[in-house]
């Protein structure tokens, strides 16, 4: 009776650990894939397995300096992965906890039912877009997801517009005061203009694009946000995701695209 009541024990635990740390194993992946961290990160399982075989083989000199190391390891690895650590405190505060139709989001709708959250205009967003293009119009629109970008609005002015396509063309207008710099947009309402987005200087990007498109591909690898920008060289549409430029063949292509990523 009692062996069995262990091993019933022990698997519920087990359970909930093995599905802890695979939980962890997949957002460390999530957010390291396609970085420089993961090649950091691999070496330094590489040195943690070295340091176990060295302390199990009992090699004395040799464990005690890479031991020595492991020790301030942990303060390096918060100092090289600080972008990463930031990211993931990011996602795991705020992304599930705010997204649409989760528990706590039917909690607040329960408390007051003026808190439902308004999808943005993704329609209007991209024929702005359009007409900025054929008029070769900069334009840099951040469209916030699951984290929180008040963050940026800072550098900004703050705004309370709800989107629509000639609020948007007129924003840019090259004679405008608020075409400079980036807008934020969450839930339909135009949150901030004139925004200057933090530059991730280690990005890769073709050296074609500038400060605009730059920007554009950080803001979205710092956080989960989409950027969609016009190009005032060019006149190109781009869409960047996950600091990653996404292919379109059509302004209806993108709408279908932006509509399944904000959803
Ligand atoms: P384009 O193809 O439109 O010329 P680009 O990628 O070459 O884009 P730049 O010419 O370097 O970009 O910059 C053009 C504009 O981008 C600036 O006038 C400014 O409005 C905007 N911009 C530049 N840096 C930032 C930033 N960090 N945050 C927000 N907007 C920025
Ligand atoms: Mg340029």
């Amino acid at each position: 009776m009692d062996f069995f009541k262990e091993i019933l024990n022990f698997s519920i635990v087990d359970v909930l650990d093995i599905f802890l740390v695979a939980t962890l194993l997949y957002y460390a992946y999530k957010l390291l894939k396609g970085t420089v961290a993961i090649n950091i990160f691999t070496g330094i399982i590489l040195i943690y397995v070295l340091w176990r075989g060295t302390v199990f083989l009992e090699m004395e000199l040799l464990s005690s300096i890479i031991g020595g190391f492991m020790s301030v390891g942990i303060i390096a690895l918060i100092v090289v992965f600080q972008p990463e650590i930031r990211k993931f405190l990011l996602m795991v505060g705020s992304a599930n906890l705010s997204k649409k139709g989760s528990f706590f989001e039917r909690i607040k709708f329960f408390k007051n039912q003026n808190l439902e959250r308004d999808t943005t205009d993704i329609k209007s967003v991209i024929s702005a877009c359009s007409n900025m293009s054929a008029s070769k119009t900069g334009a840099l629109i951040v469209i916030e997801r699951s984290n929180n970008l008040t963050f940026l609005g800072d550098s900004g002015d703050e705004m309370n517009i709800t989107v629509t396509q000639p609020i948007l063309e007129s924003i840019f207008f090259k004679n405008s005061p608020l075409h400079d710099g980036a807008i934020i947009i969450s839930n339909n309402i135009i949150r901030a203009t004139r925004v200057v987005l933090p530059i991730n200087n280690e990005t890769k990007i073709a050296g074609k694009y500038g400060l605009r498109h730059r920007a554009a591909v950080s803001i979205t690898e710092k956080t989960d946000a989409v950027a969609i920008v016009v190009s005032e060289e060019s006149g190109k549409i781009s869409y960047i995701k996950n600091g990653e430029f996404i292919g379109f063949n059509s302004d209806d292509e993108l709408l279908k695209l932006v509509e399944k990523d904000i959803s």
